[in-house]
Protein backbone atom coordinates (compact mmCIF):
# COMPACT_ATOMS: atom_id res chain seq x y z
CA UNK A 1 0.00 0.00 0.00
CA UNK A 2 1.28 3.53 -0.97
CA UNK A 3 1.46 5.70 2.47
CA UNK A 4 -0.73 8.00 3.19
CA UNK A 5 -0.51 10.56 6.29
CA UNK A 6 -4.21 11.83 7.41
CA UNK A 7 -6.37 12.86 5.27
CA UNK A 8 -5.80 13.12 0.98
CA UNK A 9 -6.92 15.70 -0.77
CA UNK A 10 -6.86 15.69 -4.46
CA UNK A 11 -8.56 17.67 -7.27
CA UNK A 12 -11.80 16.14 -8.98
CA UNK A 13 -10.03 15.50 -12.33
CA UNK A 14 -7.12 13.61 -10.68
CA UNK A 15 -9.97 10.70 -9.01
CA UNK A 16 -8.12 7.83 -11.38
CA UNK A 17 -4.54 9.27 -10.66
CA UNK A 18 -1.97 7.99 -8.53
CA UNK A 19 -1.45 9.97 -5.38
CA UNK A 20 1.53 10.22 -4.53
CA UNK A 21 2.71 12.71 -0.97
CA UNK A 22 5.46 15.27 -1.75
CA UNK A 23 4.57 17.27 1.41
CA UNK A 24 2.69 17.15 4.14
CA UNK A 25 -0.01 19.21 4.75
CA UNK A 26 -0.15 22.92 3.79
CA UNK A 27 2.51 25.50 4.55
CA UNK A 28 0.23 28.30 5.15
CA UNK A 29 -2.59 26.36 6.51
CA UNK A 30 -4.30 29.56 7.86
CA UNK A 31 -7.24 30.46 5.48
CA UNK A 32 -10.11 30.76 7.46
CA UNK A 33 -12.60 28.64 4.98
CA UNK A 34 -10.02 25.72 4.98
CA UNK A 35 -10.21 22.67 7.27
CA UNK A 36 -7.97 20.66 4.84
CA UNK A 37 -4.95 19.73 6.45
CA UNK A 38 -5.13 21.22 10.23
CA UNK A 39 -4.13 18.27 12.05
CA UNK A 40 -1.03 18.05 9.92
CA UNK A 41 2.31 20.04 10.64
CA UNK A 42 3.84 20.76 7.16
CA UNK A 43 6.84 19.31 6.26
CA UNK A 44 8.59 18.19 3.13
CA UNK A 45 8.88 13.94 2.94
CA UNK A 46 12.51 12.54 2.52
CA UNK A 47 13.43 12.36 -1.09
CA UNK A 48 14.07 8.10 -0.01
CA UNK A 49 10.21 7.82 1.29
CA UNK A 50 8.69 9.61 -1.79
CA UNK A 51 10.76 6.74 -4.08
CA UNK A 52 9.47 4.11 -1.59
CA UNK A 53 5.96 5.01 -2.71
CA UNK A 54 6.64 5.16 -6.24
CA UNK A 55 8.80 1.70 -5.77
CA UNK A 56 5.52 0.59 -4.02
CA UNK A 57 2.89 1.93 -6.80
CA UNK A 58 5.08 0.11 -10.01
CA UNK A 59 5.28 -3.27 -7.81
CA UNK A 60 1.27 -3.16 -7.45
CA UNK A 61 0.05 -1.33 -10.61
CA UNK A 62 1.45 -2.66 -14.28
CA UNK A 63 0.12 0.73 -15.96
CA UNK A 64 0.09 4.35 -14.11
CA UNK A 65 -1.36 7.19 -16.35
CA UNK A 66 -1.81 9.78 -14.21
CA UNK A 67 0.40 10.89 -10.87
CA UNK A 68 -0.94 13.67 -8.49
CA UNK A 69 1.45 14.74 -6.35
CA UNK A 70 -0.14 16.21 -2.77
CA UNK A 71 -0.23 17.72 -0.53
CA UNK A 72 -1.55 21.47 -0.49
CA UNK A 73 1.41 22.74 -1.97
CA UNK A 74 3.50 20.18 -3.08
CA UNK A 75 5.74 22.39 -4.92
CA UNK A 76 6.69 24.33 -1.63
CA UNK A 77 10.00 21.68 -1.55
CA UNK A 78 13.06 23.56 -3.38
CA UNK A 79 13.13 23.13 -7.37
CA UNK A 80 16.13 19.98 -7.16
CA UNK A 81 13.96 18.19 -4.82
CA UNK A 82 10.68 17.78 -7.23
CA UNK A 83 13.30 17.65 -9.97
CA UNK A 84 14.60 14.71 -8.72
CA UNK A 85 11.13 13.78 -8.08
CA UNK A 86 10.18 14.25 -11.90
CA UNK A 87 13.23 12.66 -12.78
CA UNK A 88 12.68 9.16 -10.49
CA UNK A 89 8.77 9.55 -12.18
CA UNK A 90 10.50 8.73 -15.63
CA UNK A 91 12.43 6.63 -14.43
CA UNK A 92 10.57 3.94 -12.65
CA UNK A 93 6.59 5.05 -14.50
CA UNK A 94 8.08 5.68 -17.86
CA UNK A 95 4.46 5.13 -19.49
CA UNK A 96 2.88 7.95 -17.00
CA UNK A 97 1.52 10.72 -19.78
CA UNK A 98 0.43 13.23 -16.99
CA UNK A 99 2.17 14.51 -13.57
CA UNK A 100 -0.12 17.59 -11.77
CA UNK A 101 0.29 19.06 -8.36
CA UNK A 102 -1.28 21.87 -6.15
CA UNK A 103 0.81 24.69 -6.41
CA UNK A 104 0.25 27.73 -3.85
CA UNK A 105 1.23 31.31 -4.97
CA UNK A 106 3.82 31.55 -2.84
CA UNK A 107 5.50 27.93 -3.58
CA UNK A 108 5.60 29.69 -7.04
CA UNK A 109 6.45 32.75 -6.58
CA UNK A 110 9.31 31.75 -4.30
CA UNK A 111 11.20 29.81 -7.41
CA UNK A 112 12.70 31.38 -10.69
CA UNK A 113 10.90 31.54 -13.72
CA UNK A 114 13.93 28.74 -14.82
CA UNK A 115 13.35 26.28 -12.28
CA UNK A 116 9.37 26.39 -13.47
CA UNK A 117 10.82 25.68 -17.24
CA UNK A 118 13.23 22.71 -16.38
CA UNK A 119 10.01 21.12 -13.86
CA UNK A 120 7.81 21.32 -16.61
CA UNK A 121 10.41 19.70 -19.31
CA UNK A 122 10.87 16.96 -16.61
CA UNK A 123 7.04 16.32 -16.91
CA UNK A 124 5.00 18.32 -14.43
CA UNK A 125 2.66 19.23 -16.68
CA UNK A 126 -0.46 20.86 -14.86
CA UNK A 127 -0.45 22.89 -11.82
CA UNK A 128 -3.78 23.65 -9.62
CA UNK A 129 -3.77 27.10 -8.02
CA UNK A 130 -6.33 28.40 -5.32
CA UNK A 131 -7.01 31.67 -6.44
CA UNK A 132 -10.11 31.92 -4.21
CA UNK A 133 -10.94 35.54 -4.78
CA UNK A 134 -9.78 38.25 -7.15
CA UNK A 135 -10.72 41.10 -4.31
CA UNK A 136 -7.79 41.70 -2.12
CA UNK A 137 -10.09 42.13 1.11
CA UNK A 138 -11.61 39.22 0.51
CA UNK A 139 -7.98 37.39 0.60
CA UNK A 140 -7.43 39.37 3.47
CA UNK A 141 -10.38 38.66 5.31
CA UNK A 142 -10.25 34.95 4.76
CA UNK A 143 -6.42 35.14 5.23
CA UNK A 144 -5.30 33.73 2.11
CA UNK A 145 -1.88 35.22 3.27
CA UNK A 146 -1.47 36.34 -0.80
CA UNK A 147 -2.91 39.50 -2.88
CA UNK A 148 -4.71 39.46 -6.14
CA UNK A 149 -1.44 40.78 -7.77
CA UNK A 150 0.56 37.98 -6.56
CA UNK A 151 -1.61 35.08 -7.47
CA UNK A 152 -1.87 36.57 -10.81
CA UNK A 153 2.06 36.56 -11.45
CA UNK A 154 1.65 33.10 -9.83
CA UNK A 155 -0.82 31.84 -12.80
CA UNK A 156 1.43 33.64 -15.58
CA UNK A 157 4.86 32.09 -14.37
CA UNK A 158 2.90 28.88 -14.70
CA UNK A 159 1.70 29.11 -18.18
CA UNK A 160 4.48 30.93 -19.19
CA UNK A 161 6.35 27.58 -18.38
CA UNK A 162 4.47 25.88 -20.82
CA UNK A 163 2.53 24.24 -17.91
CA UNK A 164 -1.45 23.73 -17.88
CA UNK A 165 -2.98 26.10 -14.64
CA UNK A 166 -6.57 25.09 -13.42
CA UNK A 167 -7.60 27.33 -10.87
CA UNK A 168 -10.40 27.70 -8.75
CA UNK A 169 -12.55 30.62 -7.09
CA UNK A 170 -15.26 30.03 -4.51
CA UNK A 171 -18.95 31.72 -4.79
CA UNK A 172 -19.73 33.83 -1.59
CA UNK A 173 -16.48 33.86 0.35
CA UNK A 174 -17.23 37.54 0.68
CA UNK A 175 -20.59 37.30 2.23
CA UNK A 176 -23.43 39.50 1.25
CA UNK A 177 -20.89 42.51 2.28
CA UNK A 178 -18.63 42.00 -0.37
CA UNK A 179 -20.14 40.05 -3.09
CA UNK A 180 -20.23 42.34 -5.23
CA UNK A 181 -16.47 43.61 -5.13
CA UNK A 182 -15.68 39.85 -5.21
CA UNK A 183 -17.41 38.74 -7.93
CA UNK A 184 -16.13 41.41 -10.26
CA UNK A 185 -12.85 41.96 -8.98
CA UNK A 186 -12.52 37.43 -9.22
CA UNK A 187 -13.35 37.82 -13.08
CA UNK A 188 -10.73 40.49 -13.66
CA UNK A 189 -7.76 38.32 -11.82
CA UNK A 190 -9.33 35.36 -13.83
CA UNK A 191 -9.28 37.44 -17.32
CA UNK A 192 -5.69 38.71 -16.69
CA UNK A 193 -4.12 35.28 -16.31
CA UNK A 194 -6.57 33.39 -18.88
CA UNK A 195 -6.14 30.03 -17.08
CA UNK A 196 -6.70 26.80 -19.10
CA UNK A 197 -9.19 25.42 -16.59
CA UNK A 198 -12.06 27.48 -13.91
CA UNK A 199 -13.45 25.78 -11.15
CA UNK A 200 -16.05 27.75 -9.55
CA UNK A 201 -16.98 26.07 -5.65
CA UNK A 202 -19.57 27.58 -3.47
CA UNK A 203 -18.40 28.06 0.22
CA UNK A 204 -19.83 25.08 2.57
CA UNK A 205 -19.35 24.35 6.06
CA UNK A 206 -19.06 20.98 6.98
CA UNK A 207 -15.86 20.85 9.42
CA UNK A 208 -15.40 23.78 12.16
CA UNK A 209 -13.53 26.54 10.48
CA UNK A 210 -12.60 30.02 11.59
CA UNK A 211 -15.03 31.49 8.97
CA UNK A 212 -17.66 29.03 10.03
CA UNK A 213 -17.56 30.24 13.71
CA UNK A 214 -17.75 33.31 12.30
CA UNK A 215 -21.28 32.57 10.03
CA UNK A 216 -22.66 30.24 13.55
CA UNK A 217 -21.97 33.66 16.01
CA UNK A 218 -23.58 36.32 13.50
CA UNK A 219 -20.35 37.51 11.72
CA UNK A 220 -20.67 36.31 8.50
CA UNK A 221 -23.62 35.99 6.07
CA UNK A 222 -23.60 32.91 4.09
CA UNK A 223 -25.15 33.83 0.81
CA UNK A 224 -28.32 31.72 -0.54
CA UNK A 225 -28.91 29.83 -3.40
CA UNK A 226 -30.31 33.23 -4.88
CA UNK A 227 -27.50 35.40 -3.94
CA UNK A 228 -25.07 32.63 -5.20
CA UNK A 229 -26.60 32.56 -8.40
CA UNK A 230 -26.50 36.44 -8.93
CA UNK A 231 -23.00 37.00 -7.46
CA UNK A 232 -21.78 34.29 -10.56
CA UNK A 233 -24.06 36.04 -12.94
CA UNK A 234 -22.03 39.16 -12.33
CA UNK A 235 -18.99 37.09 -12.28
CA UNK A 236 -19.66 36.19 -16.14
CA UNK A 237 -21.04 39.55 -17.51
CA UNK A 238 -17.51 40.60 -16.59
CA UNK A 239 -15.27 37.69 -17.40
CA UNK A 240 -12.96 37.94 -20.25
CA UNK A 241 -11.12 34.34 -20.84
CA UNK A 242 -11.05 33.63 -24.22
CA UNK A 243 -10.59 29.86 -24.40
CA UNK A 244 -10.98 28.82 -20.56
CA UNK A 245 -12.92 25.93 -19.65
CA UNK A 246 -15.06 26.87 -17.01
CA UNK A 247 -17.10 24.47 -14.87
CA UNK A 248 -19.25 24.76 -11.87
CA UNK A 249 -20.45 21.47 -11.94
CA UNK A 250 -18.98 20.54 -7.99
CA UNK A 251 -20.96 19.23 -5.52
CA UNK A 252 -21.08 22.04 -3.35
CA UNK A 253 -22.32 24.29 -6.24
CA UNK A 254 -26.41 25.19 -6.48
CA UNK A 255 -26.44 25.00 -9.94
CA UNK A 256 -24.43 23.39 -12.71
CA UNK A 257 -22.41 25.33 -15.40
CA UNK A 258 -19.78 24.06 -17.89
CA UNK A 259 -19.10 26.02 -20.91
CA UNK A 260 -15.58 27.08 -22.94
CA UNK A 261 -15.54 30.92 -22.61
CA UNK A 262 -15.96 33.16 -24.20
CA UNK A 263 -18.18 31.12 -26.59
CA UNK A 264 -20.54 29.71 -23.84
CA UNK A 265 -20.73 33.03 -21.69
CA UNK A 266 -24.30 34.09 -22.48
CA UNK A 267 -25.66 30.69 -22.47
CA UNK A 268 -24.58 30.31 -18.60
CA UNK A 269 -25.86 33.73 -18.15
CA UNK A 270 -29.06 32.78 -19.51
CA UNK A 271 -29.39 29.33 -17.27
CA UNK A 272 -28.39 31.98 -14.31
CA UNK A 273 -31.20 33.78 -14.68
CA UNK A 274 -33.60 30.87 -15.32
CA UNK A 275 -32.42 29.92 -11.90
CA UNK A 276 -33.29 33.81 -11.28
CA UNK A 277 -36.20 33.14 -12.16
CA UNK A 278 -37.76 29.83 -10.39
CA UNK A 279 -37.26 27.73 -13.65
CA UNK A 280 -34.14 26.11 -12.79
CA UNK A 281 -34.23 24.13 -9.46
CA UNK A 282 -31.02 24.89 -6.68
CA UNK A 283 -29.26 21.34 -5.64
CA UNK A 284 -30.51 20.58 -2.19
CA UNK A 285 -28.50 21.03 0.91
CA UNK A 286 -28.51 17.52 1.31
CA UNK A 287 -26.98 16.82 -1.85
CA UNK A 288 -23.83 19.53 -1.62
CA UNK A 289 -20.69 18.36 -0.72
CA UNK A 290 -16.91 19.25 -1.04
S1 LIG B 1 -3.56 27.62 1.03
FE1 LIG B 1 -5.13 26.15 0.33
S2 LIG B 1 -4.77 24.29 1.51
FE2 LIG B 1 -3.65 25.93 2.55
S3 LIG B 1 -5.05 26.68 4.11
FE3 LIG B 1 -5.38 27.96 2.30
S4 LIG B 1 -7.04 26.95 1.15
FE4 LIG B 1 -6.27 25.47 2.67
Amino acid sequence: MVYYEGRVFRPPSEAYSLIVQVTIGCSHNKCTFCDMYKEKRFRVRPIEEVKADFDEARRMYKQIDRIFLADGDALMCRPEHMAEILRYIREVIPECERVTSYGSPASILCKKQEDLDELHRLGLEMIYLGVESGSDEVLRRVNKGETADEIVRAGLMVKEAGMKLSVTAIAGLGGDELSEEHAVKTAEVLSRMKPHYIGLLTLLFEQETPLMRDWQEGRFHLLSPMEIAAETLTLLEHIDCEGSVFRANHASNYVNLAGTLNRDREAMIARLRQALDGKIKFRSEAFRAR
